[in-house]
């Protein structure tokens, strides 16, 4: 058992298990334009690792099954699959809620030549990546590309998204868990002030996530030779308080290939799902994976510390 599966037990032994499945993650691929420092997917423009479009018709027939109430979307860049589209038309032709996730200058590349559009006549939500409310916050996570950011979210402003019923834009927000931090509510304040504000560009929620020490973030951390204080960092501010919300408990992840993890970051680590439960998107069985044991590991520590994350 993994240290957070013994504070996990010591807490609250029914939180080890999931409770139901309400979001279906779909991780399309890993080709980014972008190579952030805090990736947990390690995703670059160089990656190859892409969904195909059979891969995806399986995954629309199981999100037929279990109904879940989002199927989200992700990558890498999901834009730069080029079959996303005809996923995000499938899902939302048989009626489910489907959200996809964006780092924003995706938006503005060749491959995502009229999606804005497509997004906001499927009426499928967005949850923007926003490292930074300034260019030096953003480029330190990053790349020196604020402005297209920038005007990626514009728009998607300019679509209706975050100002029409219908058309959700939630931004997510990355934080180290070792920076001197503000509290939530004063970086969701920030971000508010500087996007709607000064910009004119409203949104509907915020998400603040904490970096997970896993792929990309894993390697700066020992870089910096700072893993094992992060992880300490992490430990310390454990709060049981958060583990009814921890995402693996009402999700689970389909990678690229059709294999079934727990969650992206399990995804990125390399940490199967638990013995004896389906492992594959083809075998998908809702009854048993709705109760699975959780496989928790040392990076999970992020989901729970403090407020817990995003
Ligand atoms: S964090 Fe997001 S934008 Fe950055 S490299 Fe990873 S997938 Fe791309
Ligand atoms: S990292 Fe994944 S498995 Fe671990 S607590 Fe977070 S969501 Fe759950």
């Amino acid at each position: 058992m993994s240290a957070f599966a013994r504070a996990v037990h010591e807490s609250d032994p029914s939180a080890l298990r999931a409770v139901r499945i309400e979001t279906l993650m779909v991780n399309v691929g890993l080709r980014c334009d972008q190579a952030c420092a805090h990736c947990h997917q390690s995703c670059s423009p160089r990656r190859t690792e892409r969904m195909s479009a059979d891969m995806m018709e399986v995954v629309a027939s199981v999100a037929d099954d279990v109904r879940p109430r989002l199927v989200d979307i992700t990558g890498g860049a999901p834009e730069l699959n080029p079959d996303t589209r005809h996923l995000l038309a499938r899902l939302r032709g048989s009626g489910h809620p489907v959200r996809l996730r964006t780092n924003l200058t995706a938006l503005l590349t060749p491959e995502a030549e009229g999606l804005i559009s497509t997004l906001a006549d499927l009426r499928v939500s967005v949850l923007a990546s926003l490292p930074g409310a300034s260019e030096a916050e953003f480029a330190a996570e990053r790349a020196p590309v604020f402005a297209q950011a920038r005007e990626g979210l514009q728009r998607l402003s300019d679509a209706g998204y975050g100002r029409d019923r219908g058309l959700r834009l939630d931004l997510a927000v990355n934080r180290r868990a070792d920076e001197p931090g503000q509290s939530d509510s004063a970086i969701k304040e920030r971000f508010r002030s500087e996007l709607t504000g000064r910009l004119g560009i409203p949104f509907d929620e915020m998400v603040i996530i904490t970096n997970v020490a896993v792929g990309r973030f894993h390697e700066r951390l020992e870089r910096e030779r700072s893993l094992d204080a992060y992880l300490l960092r992490l430990r310390e501010s454990f709060n049981p308080e958060t583990l009814p919300r921890l995402a693996c408990r009402t999700c689970i992840d389909i990678a690229w290939d059709g294999t079934l993890w727990d969650c992206d970051f399990n995804l990125g680590r390399g940490v199967p799902l638990v013995e004896g439960v389906p492992r594959h998107v083809s075998e998908f069985d809702l009854a048993v994976l709705e109760s699975r044991p959780v496989r928790f590991a040392e990076h999970c520590f992020a989901c729970a510390a403090s407020t817990g994350s995003g």
